[in-house]
């Protein structure tokens, strides 16, 4: 079977008054049909950055691109969405076959147009679509993330964050896409509402036979829904696992870090500080960049050359140890 997305050595570098960011730096990752990654990592370790890479929604001040990004489609067959012009990525791939929510998303509704006319215009501006089908689509898409019809005609303000944040899910999905990229989708609401967006998105995942990019801080939130677990650090993808095979046996030590950091509901335990901060993406540490906050560091060798990428009992982890 092939896969539905397939990104082989993909960078991307912001450009600054202080030097290049090194955002994105040589990311090669599989996502199959169906499936559902978890991207996590500490803040600035570039998962955003990747997810806008994918979806090829870049600042101006991009330096540098690169790298491939194969999307595998019924439709369109495989296609390099590095290589497709803006034009052809707004009329075939964007909102109909990737979608994306973003981060914080949900507040960046403006409080003062109604739902119906924010969902809508992508549909008629972006995709041609008159405003009678677009308001079916869009009235469709709410009740699947079971909102009342009567929501079109409301304004953001009137309704509560769990309710925003299912519009926001509902415009993500209303085009039927292949891959959904969630940017940290349940992180401003109540545990309660956290839970019920969860059970939502498992929901339309089965429905919709959908992929989900699900980028998050909550590797607890992660375990719910994703069937496979990605480590981002400072810009590089240094553990790719299967989930319950992440849980049970982290390999990279970031990774090993991440998990002892994490609280858990279930059981009593002394959570971890991760020592050090994550490193400038200006001026990254040579060879592994973990190499100073790494306990097992490997004198000689950790500092100065980067590990490759290895398959290890079924995961895939960039760390000299294996
Ligand atoms: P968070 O968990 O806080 O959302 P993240 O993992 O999504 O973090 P990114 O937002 O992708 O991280 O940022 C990666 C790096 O790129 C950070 O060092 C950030 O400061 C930098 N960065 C992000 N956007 C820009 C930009 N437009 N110009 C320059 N640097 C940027
Ligand atoms: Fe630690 Fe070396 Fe592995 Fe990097 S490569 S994580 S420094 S042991
Ligand atoms: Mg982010």
């Amino acid at each position: 079977m092939p896969p539905l997305l397939e990104m082989r050595n993909v960078k991307m570098y912001y450009g600054t008054s202080r030097g290049t960011v090194k955002a994105v730096d040589g990311i090669s990752f599989r996502l199959e049909r169906g499936e559902a990654v978890a991207l996590v990592g500490e803040s600035g370790s570039g998962k955003s950055s990747l997810a806008f890479t994918i979806i090829r929604l870049l600042p101006r001040n991009v330096a540098e691109v690169g790298g491939e990004i194969l999307f595998y489609d019924d439709e369109l067959g495989v296609v390099d969405l590095m290589k497709m012009p803006e034009d052809e990525i707004r009329r075939k791939i964007r909102w109909k076959k990737i979608s994306m929510v973003f981060q914080a998303s949900m507040n960046a509704l403006n409080p003062i147009l109604r739902v119906q006319d924010q969902m809508i215009e992508p549909l008629v501006l972006h995709l041609g679509l008159s405003k009678q089908e677009a308001v079916k689509i869009a009235e469709e898409a709410l009740r699947s993330v079971g909102l009342a019809r009567d929501v079109l005609m409301r304004y953001p303000f009137e309704l509560s964050g769990g309710m925003k944040q299912r519009v926001v899910i509902a415009m993500a999905i209303m085009m039927r896409p292949r891959l959904v990229i969630l940017d940290e989708p349940t992180s401003a609401l109540d545990v309660i509402t956290q839970a019920n967006i969860m059970n939502l998105l498992k929901e339309l995942k089965t429905k919709f036979d959908l992929s989900y990019i699900l980028i998050t801080h909550d590797i607890a939130l992660a375990s719910e829904i994703a069937d496979k677990i990605g480590v981002m650090y400072a810009g590089k993808l240094v553990e790719v696992a299967p989930a319950d095979v992440f849980f049970r046996k982290p390999k990279h030590p970031y990774s090993q870090k991440l998990l002892a950091a994490m609280p858990t509901l279930r059981e009593e335990k002394t959570i971890e500080h991760i020592p050090g901060d994550v490193p400038s993406l200006i001026n990254p540490p040579s060879g592994c960049r973990f190499h100073p906050r790494c306990p097992y560091v490997i004198k000689g060798k950790c500092e100065k050359e980067e590990p490759a990428t290895k398959e290890v009992e079924g995961s895939l982890v960039a760390c000299w140890l294996y």
